[in-house]
């Protein structure tokens, strides 16, 4: 590990004032950072430790449930409004890591953590763009079977391995920022890139900026659950996962929200899916056309093609789960 400063921010403020050097790093849980800065692949010079700020969880007069960024993850998993409210958000999150990491874990780092693409962590032997730009893939041509199907570039091929963010990304959570040039606020949909020419640049925030907390509109009506499709039932990243919420009304779907984990270079939101299927009778075929018409835009690698048979029979699963159907 390189060596570095440590600092603990007592608040916002001056947690953004000490990180707004480039070659400062805010710090959670550490259960990604730590990992990396001990394989050199993050090599910051100064580290502020952002554990102190706010983990508060609670619900706002307009009815949005406001959450620190410093919430750990297993606080999130267990409060009472999440569950009652966002139960697919809490299913998410007790689907990922173990119960040791989810308490360590905070909600900043779960939605910066760095992608599980075994290239990118073997620094001794592995070319990665994402690492070094210019160097090359060698996932592309290597063993990518876990890798993306959706939105990929030809410069990387990785996923977002978070569980978290994809419920967010159906919830159409909201991160709210704060660097040395003010506040602001961006859909979480809208956080994370994709790769294309600059896989090493993986969000819209500035190198200042610090997750201070999300927020989360009101409940979607109808019913909302997470499934994930995992190689081991516990202790593995998704292969793919689905967060979906879904209104029937008289046969009809009413409202639906539709994201996906584990294709992708950021949690997918699956907006073509949800238009086809708005306004149409929920059975198991619109389910299958509506997934279809999102999936036209995949494109599998050599090994992972089994990864869009995989979304398509899991997202008919769960629509027709949440319908009180069998699928
Ligand atoms: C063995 C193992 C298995 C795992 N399995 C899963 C899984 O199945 N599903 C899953 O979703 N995850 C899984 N994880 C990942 C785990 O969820 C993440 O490591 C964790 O969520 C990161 O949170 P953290 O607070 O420890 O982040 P840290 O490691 O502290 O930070 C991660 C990144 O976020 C930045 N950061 C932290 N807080 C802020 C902030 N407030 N503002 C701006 N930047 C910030 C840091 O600078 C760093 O770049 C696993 C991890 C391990 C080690
Ligand atoms: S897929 Fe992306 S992260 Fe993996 S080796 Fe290629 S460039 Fe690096």
């Amino acid at each position: 590990m390189t060596p570095f400063q440590f600092h603990r921010a007592g608040d916002a403020e001056e947690a953004v004032r000490l990180g707004a050097t480039s070659a400062s790093k805010y710090l959670g849980g550490g259960t990604n950072l730590v990992d990396l800065m001990r394989e050199t692949i993050e090599r910051p010079e100064r580290v502020i430790d952002v554990t102190g700020l706010s983990g508060e969880i609670a619900m706002n007069d307009a009815a949005e449930l406001i959450i620190g960024a410093a919430a750990r993850n297993t606080a999130v998993a267990e409060n009472r409004l999440v569950r009652e409210r966002y139960p697919l958000l809490a299913r998410a999150i007790l689907a990922g890591a173990s119960g040791q990491i989810r308490n360590m874990a905070t909600v900043g780092g779960n939605i910066l953590q760095r992608t599980r693409c075994t290239y990118f962590y073997d620094d001794d032997g592995s070319r990665c763009n994402k690492r070094q730009l210019g160097q090359g893939c060698d996932a592309i041509d290597g063993f990518n079977r876990i890798h993306a199907i959706l939105g990929a570039s030809s410069l990387c091929v990785a996923t977002h391995p978070s569980d978290m963010c994809v419920a967010l990304v159906a919830l159409d959570a909201v991160v709210h920022l704060r660097g040395v040039r003010g506040q602001r606020v961006v859909p979480l949909a809208e956080l994370h890139r994709l790769p294309g020419d600059r896989p090493d640049v993986e969000t819209v925030l500035e190198p200042d900026e610090l997750i201070t907390h999300i927020t989360l509109p009101p409940q979607p009506p109808g019913r909302s659950t997470y499934r994930k499709v995992r190689d081991r039932s516990s202790y593995a990243f998704a292969l793919v996962s689905v967060a979906a919420s879904l209104a029937v009304d008289e046969g009809r779907v009413a409202d639906v929200r539709l994201a996906f984990g584990g294709v992708a270079h950021k949690p997918w939101r699956a907006r073509k899916a949800e238009a086809v299927l708005l306004g149409q009778s929920a059975n198991e075929e619109a389910f299958a056309a509506a997934i279809d018409a999102e999936l036209t835009d995949a494109r599998p690698l050599k090994d992972n093609a089994f990864k869009i048979d995989l979304a398509r029979r899991a997202t008919v699963a769960v629509l027709a789960d949440l319908t009180g159907q069998q699928a």
